[in-house]
């Protein structure tokens, strides 16, 4: 996708003489690129529209930055769609939130609600979680087996038939236990049908939840409107998080989600593991589903604050989708040497926000030392393997003593760069644009 449109941008801005057609050609490429990312095909139409609606072809013609012009466009445009202007309800720590979790069988309901409840008790506030899924066999053994490993209350039967009673008992039982916020996981089917949806007004009707967030797997494609559409039917969605967003779907899905039910993207999962769970951020996403944003951009960056005798190899390394600890330690270097700190990073999602809070540059500063004189106690093999499964426990005692830090926190540093590398894994095989290309986004 990031190709296509790449090059249908790219054709646009080596076109001298930019008449309609021209913008014509180079919005059918953008179409097509869109709907193989499953965006919605009405989506995909209102959005062309609106872009030449407006890009003034006189401003193009008049020879201003062609290019920028149209991207900025397309870019806004999406970000539009993505941004229903109305924000998704603001839980409060302290006050009971009920917050119901619904969408098909599969979406990854049961995993989302851990990975939801896990995000928020780190942030102080104390999570329960209500099994309403009596349809599922072992439905209540996977939702206690996950609140378990995250130490989170959960309630749930093995013998009551009724999801609408054990959700009202659950959200009753840790209303009294003081929890502020109750998460009830629902039942799925394989199919949208009457039975589900009938099932799920119930339970929303007999627990009157603050919040319904709508769970979809990103790659059911050009269903995706369909399926957010039926849900918000039954029940009031008021949030949306998609799943799965690691495979190969390209996340257009979740533009006919938003579009729907009207409601933002919160959240996106990454993986089956708890942690693998990033807040949603609209620019980045829609910088990723065109493909430009990521790369390009932090391509740029790296080029104005990585020194020139280094971006060959850096940029070249990146692009195989070797993110090596020495890379890691040789950014750091970087942005302590340069800064501001994020400039370089700060355009990838889950970087800047987990790992560099804004206005916590002094904390992050520190961060970075500290994981570098962990660095300095590694090996060459260590520093430039790209297996994390080197770091043996052994290796990890020896960096700790090495380096006069605790063993949690060598672990926590390795963990930093796993995540990291996961991010830059993504990048294995995309074009390096040139200087300047695309830098406008
Ligand atoms: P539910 O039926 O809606 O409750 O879905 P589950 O939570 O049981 O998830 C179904 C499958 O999808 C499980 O194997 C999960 O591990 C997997 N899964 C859920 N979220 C993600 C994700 O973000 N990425 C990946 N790769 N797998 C996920
Ligand atoms: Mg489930």
């Amino acid at each position: 996708l990031g190709g296509s449109i790449s090059r249908a941008l790219q054709q646009m801005s080596n076109a001298t003489i930019i008449d309609e057609k021209v913008l014509n050609e180079c919005l059918n490429e953008i179409t097509r690129a869109l709907l193989q990312a499953d965006v919605q095909f009405k989506l995909v139409r209102d959005m062309t529209t609106n872009i030449k609606k407006i890009v003034n072809l006189e401003d193009l013609a008049a020879g201003h930055n062609k290019r920028r012009i149209i991207q900025q466009a397309v870019f806004n445009e999406l970000c539009k769609i993505l941004d229903p202007g109305k924000p998704s309800f603001t839980l409060k720590k302290g006050k009971p939130s009920v917050v119901m979790f619904v969408g098909l069988q599969g979406s990854g309901k049961t995993t989302t609600c851990t990975k939801y409840a896990y995000h928020h008790q780190k942030k102080g506030w104390k999570p329960a979680l209500v099994c309403a899924d009596t349809f599922r066999a072992g439905a209540f053994d996977q939702l206690k087996q996950n609140a378990t490993k995250a130490k989170i209350p959960f309630y749930g039967s093995y013998t009551e038939s009724d999801p609408v009673k054990i959700a009202v008992d659950g959200v009753e039982t840790f209303k009294k236990e003081n929890c502020d916020l109750i998460i009830v996981d629902t039942s799925g089917r394989h199919k949208q049908e009457a039975a589900l949806f009938e099932e799920m007004r119930q339970v929303s009707e007999a627990t009157k939840p603050d919040l319904v967030i709508f769970v979809m797997d990103s790659s059911i494609g050009q269903a995706a409107f369909d399926q957010a559409q039926a849900f918000r039917q039954s029940v009031a969605v008021g949030a949306v998080i998609v799943t799965k967003m690691d495979g190969h779907a390209k996340g257009g899905g979740a533009l006919s989600a938003v579009a729907a039910t009207k409601s933002p993207v919160i959240f996106i999962g990454t993986g089956e593991h708890m942690d693998e769970f990033e807040v949603f951020d609209v620019k980045p996403f829609v910088s990723r589903l065109l493909g430009m944003g990521d790369l390009s951009g932090l391509v740029n960056k790296i080029q104005d604050v990585v020194p020139m005798d280094q971006q060959p190899e850096l940029l070249q390394k990146l692009s195989e989708g070797q993110f090596t600890l020495r890379i890691m330690y040789e950014q750091f270097q970087n942005m302590l040497k340069m800064g501001p700190l994020g400039q370089v990073f700060s355009m990838l999602p889950g970087f800047s926000s987990e790992m560099m809070p804004q206005g916590r540059e002094k904390e992050s500063q520190a961060k970075f030392k500290r994981y570098m004189t962990m660095m300095d106690s590694m090996t060459d093999e260590e520093l430039d393997s790209t297996n994390p499964k080197i770091m043996t426990e052994s290796r990890i005692m020896r960096i700790a003593r090495g380096s006069g830090r605790l063993v949690h926190e060598v672990m926590e540093m390795l963990e930093e760069y796993k995540r990291l590398a996961k991010i830059f894994s993504k990048m294995k095989g995309l074009r390096i644009p040139k200087k300047g290309d695309m830098s406008s986004l």
